[in-house]
């Protein structure tokens, strides 16, 4: 049906110009990655990390140019910073010591290859919300809490490199050790191990990253930090579903990933959003946990459903998707979560406190499922549909 090639879609690209060099991004070997399926194109722009966020238009130049393709249903481009390795360093930025990651490899045919696992980790859980403030944080960490309840050895990396509240939901403050400059132990607490850029940088310092940086840092949290044997590895995504976040689920080999939202956001359907952006990078959407579901107020036990409680099961229905669970809107919830003493661990026999443990069971039963059904996921690759 589209007669796309690979060698048309070079051609194309051959008209977009570096505007430092004035050369094309073909004739540069920029492009890597190519990947074509059905009329549908990804590939990897290799920038210079510093020059990230001054590339995003040469991105959109490269994505609008191969779209203009006969034949051509969707392309995504990506920056990656391939050469990150040797420079990108402690400096003002605050990143962590001497990267020494897997990126450059991953470049090289980067869309269809393979994404190394974590050495130890057997399995790495996203969740991810559609937008910020949905309680997306809370629910990771209070889900983390859940997980270890059941014995299992648990890890928390936030990734919401903007905004991270890990250090303070899961109460941990001071910054991690590294005995060898290169790789970083985790911080701990309530026996969970967590690694953070809050821990890395001081809390009131502006986080201007940009997407290579962005990319380096989640992997450097991922595979520079010595997590030792882990059953779980739960990671605090970014809130939306924008590109950033779509190259971070692709670049961290995922298991699975489990998407928070309110009542009202399921009817905006961002819920949907965030399925189809796990989907795109084939990664298994383990279910939907409702957050803020209903009201109880704290006086009269009487049961409020401010946002139409419910929805949530019904579109997880409609699409397919396991709901695992909701959780009411609480003030118990809010303090404990911001104090740094989760109500799971705070208040483990609270109803609400047993409404986490019963999501934290239901994501381990299929994450169970899926490692035993051939082992936890190697490469979650770019699948366009
Ligand atoms: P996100 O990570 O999606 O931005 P957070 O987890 O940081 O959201 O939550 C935003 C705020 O809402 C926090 O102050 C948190 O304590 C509060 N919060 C989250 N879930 C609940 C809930 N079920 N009941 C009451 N407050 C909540």
């Amino acid at each position: 049906m589209s007669g796309v090639t690979e060698a048309s879609i070079f051609a194309a690209l051959k008209g977009i110009v570096e505007p430092k060099s004035q050369q094309d991004v073909v004739t540069l070997g920029m492009i890597s990655g190519l990947i074509v399926k059905d009329g549908n194109v990804g590939f990897a722009i290799e920038v210079d990390p510093k020059e990230g966020a001054a590339m995003e238009p040469l991105r959109k130049a490269a994505e609008q140019a191969v779209h203009a393709l006969d034949g051509v249903i969707s392309v995504t481009a990506v920056l990656t910073a391939e050469r990150a390795g040797q420079n990108a360093g402690q400096g003002g930025g605050g990143a962590a010591p001497a990267p020494n990651q897997a990126q450059g490899s991953q470049a090289q045919g980067q869309a269809g290859g393979q994404r190394a696992m974590v050495p130890g980790v057997r399995a790495i859980v996203a969740v991810a919300s559609g937008k910020g403030g949905v309680g997306k944080s809370t629910t990771t960490t209070n889900l983390a809490l859940g997980l270890a309840q059941l014995g299992l050895k648990v890890g928390v990396l936030d990734a919401d490199i903007y905004g991270p509240s890990q250090p303070r939901m899961l109460g941990i403050s001071g910054r991690p050790t590294s005995p060898d400059g290169k790789i970083l132990n985790p911080m701990e607490n309530y026996g969970i191990k967590c690694m953070s850029m809050g821990f890395l940088v001081a809390e009131d310092t502006p986080m201007i990253w940009r997407g290579p940086m962005v990319q380096s840092a989640l992997q450097q949290m991922l595979r520079d930090v010595e997590w030792g044997e882990l059953d779980i590895l739960v990671v605090d995504m970014p809130p939306g579903t924008g590109d950033a976040q779509l190259t971070m689920a692709q670049q961290v080999p995922l298991t699975g990933a489990v998407i928070v939202s309110t009542p009202q956001d399921i009817a905006l359907l961002d819920a949907r959003k965030g399925l189809n952006m796990f989907r795109k990078v084939d990664v298994p959407v383990l279910g939907i946990v409702e957050n803020m579901s209903m009201f109880v107020c704290p006086n009269c036990g009487h049961e409020s459903h401010i946002f139409s409680h419910g929805g949530a099961k019904r579109e997880a229905d409609k699409l397919g998707m396991e709901f695992l669970g909701e959780v009411p809107l609480d003030i118990e919830i809010r303090e404990t979560s911001d104090e740094g003493r989760p109500i799971v661990v705070s208040n483990p026999d609270a109803p609400h406190a047993k409404a986490y443990s019963a999501i934290a069971q239901r994501v381990w039963d299929k994450v169970s499922t899926q490692i035993d059904a051939g082992g936890a996921r190697q490469a979650p690759k770019i699948v366009m549909q």
